[in-house]
């Protein structure tokens, strides 16, 4: 996780998740990733998403790219972070155990979470996302949604 594009590609994933818990209202991430310009979340759900639903959140991800919002990285205690936040800030995943401080990265109106990687210092530098695909598993209640930028 260290090139520019991959640097990209990782911002997406939380814009995605961002438009993936408003238009969806899933909370939990299980898993994520990022090689090149393909990226993918799997969040806990319990149905299989619509194709406008879908649409809906590529086209308002590329409405927050547009709007080139800067990145906030905020650094403070777990229980600073958990008193402000909640565990909105949390994904399925764990953390490191014994981490005090956590790095917060917030996209402000959009997206926060805990998160140490390296991320673009405004939305418009990931330009634009197209998904590729999405598939809903029944059996693990878990959407699956991967993109690629451009
Ligand atoms: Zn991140």
């Amino acid at each position: 996780m260290s090139s520019d594009i991959e640097i990209r590609t990782h911002t997406a994933i939380h814009i995605v998740k961002g438009a993936i818990q408003k238009i969806l209202g899933a909370k939990w991430t299980s898993s994520v990733y990022a090689s090149g310009l393909h990226g993918g979340i799997a969040v806990q759900f319990d149905r299989k998403p619509t194709d406008e639903e879908i649409n809906l959140i590529e086209k308002t991800s590329n409405e927050i790219i547009k709007q080139d919002i800067k990145i906030k990285i905020h650094e403070l205690s777990k229980i600073e972070a958990e008193k402000k936040w909640g565990d909105i800030i949390y994904d399925l995943f764990p953390l490191p155990p014994g981490l005090t401080t956590l790095k917060i990265v917030e996209i402000p109106g959009w997206n926060i979470n805990t998160c140490n990687k390296k991320h673009t210092q405004k939305t418009g530098e990931i330009v634009e996302i197209k998904i590729q695909k999405s598939r809903f598993r029944l059996n693990k209640k878990l959407l699956e949604v991967s993109f690629d930028i451009i």
